[in-house]
């Protein structure tokens, strides 16, 4: 099976940012550049050509940092309706995390993420394997048997390690096996009873804050211990501007660290808890506009490396508990894209370097050999209308799950046609 891509303009970041053709067959790009489509290989070949004049043509998105709830919670999310929104919003491969019930720290439950996966065939899945049994924090999963199965990094996300020792000790295992460790920085006794940032609105509120500090001390102790054990270490979802200044002063000192940043905590601030609104309610908070201000400063000068969306779906009768009761996270995965080309318009990020964040950065943080264009690489493919303005409809998105602050949003930039493995595994209605 032969498909052309045809008249597009390709950004391919750091190879390719011009008109171009993409020429795939049996699943592979075989080749990039402008009037491939005109040569003697294509001409009457029956293959199937998709006209893209006026549209941007990426390589495949790349998310580091999601949550498919399966096994266990399928009626927040499945590894189905999961990866079906992943590829509504140009994701074609997606890393879940292992907060999932059992756990993702054995062989077991990491085989059963990969055969869901490969049945829905939509996007692609990479499960990320607990760090600690049970993500309690306490023995360490068996972290050899995890890659073996599947698992392309380890993280105790959402229930951080709090023992540094134990944090040591993954890291130095982790490294055994070239593994990142992903850590979601938060010190549970700082953060304890918190829901959302501490300050002036939490006061005004009533509602008890997590402190920017809870943060920013897990991200010091890590980035000591990641310079101890010389581990990869990937810090998720960084909010603060002291996290950011502090992953800025590693890097420079050689430390061996990258980080991510979230499309909710570049754009909306602690504001929008305001009426007690939690589709506004995440962890790490939404913070202040100091803070929104240091990430994308972060990510414009490459502290931060990554945009991941924290995808965490949640049931709507969950979601309209009272503020302190409902849990924590919003759905991102068919949004993340057009809030980053947001920092385009603002004039923060450039546009090759958007898509970089979405493709080549994050497959290269996680040693994925995915995010490019170049000929041999499997075919996958985004397409995207930059100039078509969409309103966000919760009830039209392709997640199970409803929870997103940005209900209403005109948002500007929406994917038209996915593939994955030169297959079309999604097109716009
Ligand atoms: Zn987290």
């Amino acid at each position: 099976m032969r498909v052309v891509i045809r008249g597009g303009t390709v950004i391919d970041p750091g190879r390719i940012n011009g008109l171009a053709d993409i020429l795939i067959e049996e699943g592979r790009i075989v080749a990039v550049g402008p009037g491939v489509s005109k040569s003697a290989a294509v001409k009457g070949n029956g293959a199937m050509v998709l006209d893209v004049a006026g549209k941007l043509v990426v390589p495949g998105l790349v998310d580091l940092h999601c949550h498919l709830r399966e096994p266990g919670y399928e009626y927040k999310e499945t590894v189905k309706t999961g990866t079906a929104s992943a590829v509504a919003g140009g994701f074609t491969s997606i890393c879940c995390m292992p907060n999932t019930n059992p756990i993702n720290d054995n062989q077991t439950v990491t085989q059963f993420i990969l055969e869901r996966a490969q049945a829905a065939a939509h996007a692609r899945v990479f499960p990320i394997g607990a760090i600690t049994k049970g993500t309690e924090g306490k023995e360490l999963a068996e972290i050899g048997d995890l890659r073996h199965a599947g698992c392309v990094a380890i993280s105790d996300d959402g229930r951080p390690v709090m023992n540094s020792l134990v944090m040591r000790r993954a890291m130095e295992y982790a490294l055994a096996f070239d593994l990142p460790v992903v850590d979601h920085c938060e010190d549970l006794e700082l953060a304890e009873g918190g829901c959302m940032n501490e300050g002036i609105v939490s006061t005004q509120l009533g509602l008890a804050g997590i402190p920017a500090a809870a943060e920013e001390v897990m991200v010091a102790r890590d980035l000591a211990l990641a310079e101890l054990t010389r581990s990869r270490l990937h810090l998720a979802h960084l909010s603060t501007a002291g996290s950011v200044r502090l992953v800025r002063e590693a890097k420079a000192r050689g430390v061996r660290v990258t980080a991510e940043a979230c499309p909710h905590h570049f754009t909306l601030t602690e504001e929008a808890v305001r009426g007690y609104n939690t589709q506004a309610k995440m962890n790490p908070p939404l913070r202040t506009w100091q803070d929104v201000e240091a990430v994308r400063e972060g990510l414009r000068d490459g502290t931060i490396d990554v945009i991941a969306t924290d995808h965490a779906p949640h049931a709507v009768q969950e979601k309209q508990l009272e503020f302190a009761m409902a849990p924590f996270g919003i759905i991102g995965l068919e949004t993340a894209l057009p809030l980053t080309l947001g920092l385009v318009e603002e004039g923060i990020l450039s546009l090759e370097g958007a898509i970089a964040k979405l493709t080549t950065e994050p497959a290269r943080v996680f040693k994925l050999d995915k995010g490019s264009l170049a000929p041999g690489a499997e075919a996958d493919v985004t397409i995207v209308d930059l100039q078509q303005n969409w309103n966000v409809e919760p009830e039209k998105l392709r997640s199970l799950s409803r929870n997103t602050p940005f209900a209403g949003w005109k948002v500007k930039g929406r994917v038209v046609t996915t593939l994955v493995g030169g297959r079309i595994v999604y097109q716009a209605p």
